[in-house]
């Protein structure tokens, strides 16, 4: 994973892990021992949501409904990473229930997937005002979450859903039309990148070009193409 020492703070504050030593790391022999958090987990799903459902980190917890951690298959081959919650996931505390859910649950079965059979979660947990783009800053407070459920599902394939994701995913500034169409990895893991549902509301005939994503990242899972 490539975190800036920014983020590396962000994450650690957020996971409750002050003084935590990644494991791959080898401690300097003259280290003083770090009382009580040696060999200290980090969060497991049930910890991770909790702090989800608490969190203050940035300036979207103040209009949020509910908190969308993320639902799914916790073991699932495929995680989905959208943008935002819009107005009904924060009303329902769900990712992608909304007219642009109902377009991606026709793409994935599309697919021969169901929505019960991937894990999908979005860049920020809190609903953006108005329905605005998350904030790089309020992405930043939220990636610690993103990056410990990337951890846990430890899918095979990750799609970023539309721009948003794909940019703060990948660190990058490209459009969508030069991200997709091609295998990128996070941490080790393939990563796919296709337009938003909400976009093919818009402009449907780009729907084969989420196509060809998707039978992109079934090929990453079936083995046939590498990032
Ligand atoms: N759009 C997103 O990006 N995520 C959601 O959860 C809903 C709509
Ligand atoms: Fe916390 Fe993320 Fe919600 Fe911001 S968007 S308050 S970081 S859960």
């Amino acid at each position: 994973m490539n975190l800036t020492e920014q983020q590396r703070r962000a994450y650690l504050e957020a996971m409750g892990i002050e003084l935590w030593v990644p494991r791959a790391e080898p401690e300097p022999a003259s280290a003083p021992a770090v009382t009580g958090n040696e060999g200290r987990e980090p969060p497991g799903w049930h910890e991770l949501r909790s702090r989800v459902a608490a969190c203050t980190r940035c300036g979207l917890h103040e209009g949020r409904t509910k908190t969308v951690f993320g639902v799914g298959d916790e073991q699932a081959r495929w995680m989905l990473v959208g943008e935002a919650p819009g107005a009904e996931e924060d009303r329902r505390g769900e990712p992608f229930v909304g007219r642009a859910g109902k377009l991606l649950d026709e793409i994935l079965r599309a697919v021969g997937l169901g929505r019960e059979s991937v894990y999908i979660t979005n860049t920020v947990k809190c609903r953006p005002p108005g329905n605005r783009d998350p904030a790089p800053a309020e992405m930043g407070a939220c990636r610690a979450y993103l990056d410990r459920q990337i951890e846990l599902v430890d899918p095979d394939v990750i799609v970023a859903i539309g721009k948003v994701a794909a940019q703060n995913l990948l660190g990058s500034d490209a459009p969508v039309g030069r991200m997709r169409g091609r295998p990128h990895a996070l941490g080790g893991i393939p990563l796919v990148v296709t337009y938003h549902p909400a976009y093919l509301l818009r402009s449907p005939a780009q729907k084969r070009l989420v196509w060809e994503d998707l039978c992109l990242a079934r090929r990453i899972v079936q083995g046939v193409d590498a990032a």
